[in-house]
């Protein structure tokens, strides 16, 4: 179904859409937490309830004002990618619904979520680390938009050879690569950062301490973490279309990795 551009930032229909596509495909939505009102779902198929280690984590919604990607989480599920009945999926459709409705990147609290994952102070936060606790994923996907950007770009956190480029190649059909050798103060090659250590330093020194999800993911939870960024000033079609690109191509390389 496409999206019309006046409802992009419509979170009780993207949660409508999201409850229905949730019962035709036999997995479990519940609510983490509460956000003025606003219920921030969950979402986990039965390996993912049972504890099973690996299979994929993705979430979305972080930040407000990155739209595409709530919406192209949501198509994508819809399309019923087999990864769902295959390995254990754990998804976070809209981490920040406030931020959505308002069109900002903070929660209703002034925080920047992508800065508190070790906040203990923000209800989401405690409830997100209780539902990961002890939880074991092979990748984890963090889906952003960047306004200063032109062009995709990722970061990748991981402890085996990296997949990033891979990805990168995939979804240059639809927006091309970003091709700055710096952003957001790190080296990147033709939209590519590859990290395996002194994770924790980049934190104190370039972040002022502040965790964002992937790297709590990766330091605690999985193999590899990614986090996807499209460029906010592009069409929402294309950007839409980028995630879809990128979600349906990383879902298949763990699909792959768990079958060999
Ligand atoms: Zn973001």
């Amino acid at each position: 179904m496409p999206i019309p551009p006046q409802s992009a930032h419509d979170y009780p229909s993207l949660l409508k859409r999201w409850k229905k596509a949730v019962c035709e495909t036999g997995l479990e939505l519940e609510t983490l937490c509460e956000a003025e009102g606003y219920s921030v779902p969950v979402i986990r198929n039965r390996r993912a309830l049972n504890g099973e280690a690996g299979g994929l984590y993705i979430s979305a919604g972080v930040h407000g004002d990155e739209c595409a990607p709530v919406w192209s989480l949501l198509e994508w599920f819809e399309s019923k990618p087999e990864i769902l009945s295959r390995l254990p999926v754990m998804l976070f459709p809209c981490l920040n619904p406030v931020g959505l409705t308002l069109n900002t990147r903070l929660n209703e609290t002034g925080h920047d979520l992508n800065r508190s994952f070790t906040d203990t102070r923000l209800e989401v936060i405690t409830s997100w680390q209780k539902v990961l606790e002890g939880c074991r994923f092979d990748l984890s996907l963090n889906l952003h938009e960047d306004y200063d950007t032109r062009g995709i770009y990722l970061y990748e956190l991981t402890r085996r050879e990296s997949c990033g480029d891979l990805l990168l190649s995939a979804c240059e059909e639809v927006i091309p690569r970003e091709l700055a050798s710096e952003i957001d103060g790190s080296p990147f090659d033709r939209g590519l950062i590859v990290r395996t250590s002194e994770i924790e330093e980049l934190v104190a020194e370039q972040l002022g301490g502040g965790y964002p999800e992937a790297i709590l993911l990766f330091l605690k939870h999985c193999e590899t973490s990614l986090t996807f960024e499209t460029p906010s000033e592009a069409g929402l079609e294309l950007r839409i279309k980028a995630h879809r690109v990128f979600l349906e191509r990383a879902a298949s390389l763990a699909t792959k990795r768990a079958d060999a």
